[in-house]
């Protein structure tokens, strides 16, 4: 899998070339790779328009939900809003969110169930920050993130997420986990998941890594047996980069 966040760029106009540029350089069996754009709300439309017309192989994904369905929540968008447009994946937890607008471990674990309601796959970030790395509890804090944000589900609800191991300190930084350091996390992200839940399951939620992924690294991350593919910030918005990361899920 490869899911590209737009964060808050690209216009109305800039998300349609975008879009049609991804689709004019997809790899041939794209069908054979989930390729997912998360364009910001207000753009979801437009890359459904392009997509839609083209009958292209790549799912939508919001990069934000709030749980309750409809009410007094100014601002906020609703799982069974963004289903009824078509989403299929929405991000929830990231770091930036976290950092910027205090999105919790129990607002992620909110934010997932009405997702699911909505048949909708999360797409749950989590990872630490370099103080936490440097004090070596990475591990234990990045399955406390998993935990809470699962917290009450049941195996075939597990299965339906998707996970997104993001160490804060390489978003944005052109600074890469190195692949041992990203598949070491992604191993213990598995062993939670099948110790909670049964092996099945553990196999079945799809693992990807983030963070300054671009087409020099990419190919010794996906060589890792827990990684299933990547969440792309900076390399999703050129098409060239994000489809030359969607091709190397291929090899
Ligand atoms: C992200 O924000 O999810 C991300 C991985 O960003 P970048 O690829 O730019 O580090």
């Amino acid at each position: 899998m490869m899911a590209g966040n737009w964060k808050m760029n690209n216009t109305w106009a800039e998300t349609v070339v975008l879009t049609q540029s991804i689709i004019n350089n997809a790899p041939d069996d794209w069908d054979e790779v989930d390729m997912v754009v998360c364009p910001p709300l207000v753009n979801l439309k437009a890359a459904f328009s392009v997509i839609e017309f083209d009958k292209a192989p790549i799912a939508v994904g919001a990069q934000n939900v709030y749980w309750e369905d409809s009410g007094a929540f100014t601002g906020e968008v609703s799982a069974p809003m963004l289903a009824e447009i078509g989403v299929s994946y929405c991000i929830i937890g990231h770091s930036e969110r976290r950092e910027y607008f205090g999105e919790t471990d129990e607002m992620v674990n909110r934010k997932l169930k009405a997702l699911l309601a909505s048949n909708i796959a999360p797409i749950v970030c989590v990872g630490e920050s370099l103080a936490v790395r440097d004090s070596q509890t990475h591990i234990d804090f990045v399955r406390n993130q998993v935990r809470a944000a699962f917290a009450g589900l049941d195996a075939s609800e597990a299965a339906k997420c998707v996970i997104s191991y993001e160490p804060v300190w390489a978003i944005g930084t052109g600074r890469t986990a190195t692949p041992e350091q990203a598949q070491e996390v992604c191993f213990a992200i598995r062993s939670l998941l099948a110790d909670e839940w049964g092996s099945d399951t553990a196999e079945q939620v799809r693992i990807l890594y983030g963070g300054s992924v671009n087409v020099g690294n990419v190919d010794g991350l996906l060589a890792q047996q827990d990684i299933d593919g990547g969440l792309i910030g900076g390399a999703s918005l050129d098409a060239t980069s994000f489809c030359a990361l969607a091709q190397a899920c291929l090899k």
